[in-house]
């Protein structure tokens, strides 16, 4: 008999685990009375192979899960896959682009079908690592983020909260990427240190300092603090700015939320087009006037600038500008904060749009009370502080996106008044009919994230069935920091959704 000279385990270890899989070993048995250990494992993306990230999360898990096994617990680790939404869409648009194809040469259910079909071949291979890894998860509960009792949660979860007037429709500013047509969360925003030209435009009797003088068409006050003594005199004055496309007239604003250090202490306010404005102009009483298209180029306000990008336009302003006199001068070296998309670096524009979003201040104070009474347990204990001040200055959710792949949203708008919105949980069809009245579907599909943070509730079968009651609350979440905010190319780097 020939023994090799050293033990091989890729000879063995997929035998050993095929055995605790046929012997259902990771199958718990509830037994009341005796303690449980449950964990929920963060799904990877279901649209590439697991990296060591993944690893290094479940194995934490894995050790966690064995220990209280050992111990006589009643232990579920329970496995599953993350359609991932715009992450998905985004890898299946680097697939056509290779075959010289786009998104646009496809309709939305066309596209649907082409990204399913990429990530049932890509869950195979995620799945069989995750067995090479000996994780020992639950197979028979494994769920999808797109099964039907997933879509059936979040669905009963979007009726409830919009009953109970947690979420709303309504238009605001939202972070909109022109590259890849949709908008953005603000957690998804990457902000870059950048130096950006500041240009110093004459508006009347005022100089003022931007970045932005491409949006100067849609500027609808100029802002001063209210301390400031230089501009006291003009505050609540309206005055005649000479414009590209003629003079115009814009009032002036007093506001706090001016740095009088900042250039020459005035500003100009674009609601529009910029998120500080658009508070402004909420608070002043502004319209806001939109002047960017979502392709990222100038729209008919922009006068001849119409159909130039934002960057083309910013510089063809400026020359304009200064060959009339009205471009003081201009500072080549400004360090500002630029929000970019994640994926394509991009600029992130300001966009005003109608769309869903979640009221977060009602929901934040109850989850802060529970943080702040040590009802969950930090590791390291340092990182509940970031969770609390991340909750204390969360803004509103938009859950709302312009892609395909995703869960739709299961509201309806009266096509004759759009104020008129019905939620309907079956959304197979494009139009219904109401009361003698006709109701078109939302194009859009939640922000993955939407049914993601229901992920303990979808899976054990919220709100009555066994499992739930046997092992919910979940005993253990492993994660990184990078959850709460995203860094470029962080590709959820611990494997979280
Ligand atoms: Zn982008």
């Amino acid at each position: 008999m020939n023994l090799p000279k050293t033990y091989e385990p890729s000879a063995y270890e997929s035998d050993i685990y095929a055995l605790w899989e046929k012997s259902q070993a990771f199958t718990p048995v509830f037994k009341k009375g005796t303690p449980t250990f449950t964990s929920v494992m963060p799904p990877p993306n279901a649209n590439a192979n697991l990296h060591i990230g993944h690893s290094l999360n479940y194995a934490l898990i894995d050790i966690a899960a064995r220990y209280h096994r050992l111990k006589g617990d009643t232990t579920l680790v329970l496995p599953g896959a993350d359609h991932a939404g715009f992450e998905t869409q985004v890898v299946y648009e680097k697939h056509l682009a290779a075959e010289g194809k786009s998104r646009f040469d496809f309709n939305r259910e066309e596209l649907y079908d082409g990204i399913y079909n990429f990530v049932q071949n890509n869950k195979d291979n995620f799945e069989n690592q995750l067995r090479s890894l000996g994780v020992s998860c639950d197979w028979s509960r494994f769920t999808f983020t797109l099964d039907e009792k997933v879509v059936t949660t979040s669905y009963a979860t979007f009726k409830k909260m919009w009953d109970d007037g947690l979420i709303y429709r309504g238009e605001r500013l939202v972070n909109y990427c022109t590259n890849h047509r949709t908008s953005f969360a603000d957690i998804e925003v990457v902000y870059e240190e950048r130096t950006s030209p500041l240009y110093y435009l004459v508006y009347g009797p005022f100089t003022l300092a931007t970045t932005r003088p491409e949006t100067k068409f849609g500027d609808t006050a100029v802002a001063v603090h209210p301390d400031d003594e230089r501009y006291k005199k003009f505050v609540n004055q309206v005055i005649t700015v000479e414009g590209l496309n003629g003079p115009f007239e814009l009032r002036v604003i007093a506001d706090t939320m001016v740095d009088p250090k900042f250039g020459t202490g005035a500003v100009k306010i674009t609601p529009a087009h910029d998120f500080n404005d658009y508070e402004a102009g909420q608070r002043h009483n502004l319209p806001a006037v939109r002047v960017i298209n979502h392709d990222g180029t100038m729209n008919h306000r922009a006068g001849k600038y119409e159909g130039m990008n934002v960057s083309e336009a910013r510089k063809a302003i400026a020359k304009d500008l200064r060959a009339k006199g009205l471009l003081e001068k201009v500072d080549e070296h400004y360090k500002n904060r630029v929000g970019t998309c994640y994926k394509c670096s991009t600029v992130i524009e300001p966009m005003l749009m109608d769309q869903w979003f979640i009221d977060m201040k009602k929901l934040a104070a109850p989850a802060i009370a529970q943080l702040k009474k040590d009802a969950i347990t930090f590791y390291p204990a340092a990182k509940k502080d970031q969770v609390i001040t991340y909750l204390q200055t969360v803004r509103d959710w938009n859950i709302s996106r312009q892609i395909a792949w995703g869960i739709p949203i299961p509201a309806y708008q009266n096509i004759e008044d759009s104020d008129d919105w019905i939620f309907n949980g079956d959304t197979s069809s494009e139009i219904i009919e109401q009361n003698g009245k006709t109701y078109k579907r939302d194009p859009d599909v939640f922000d993955t994230w939407f049914s993601s943070g229901q992920w303990p509730f979808a899976t054990l079968g919220y709100p009555n069935s066994t499992d739930y009651n046997d092992y919910y609350p979940t005993n253990l979440m492993e994660t990184g920091i990078d959850i709460l905010y995203r860094t470029k190319n962080c590709c959820r780097s611990l494997g979280v959704e």
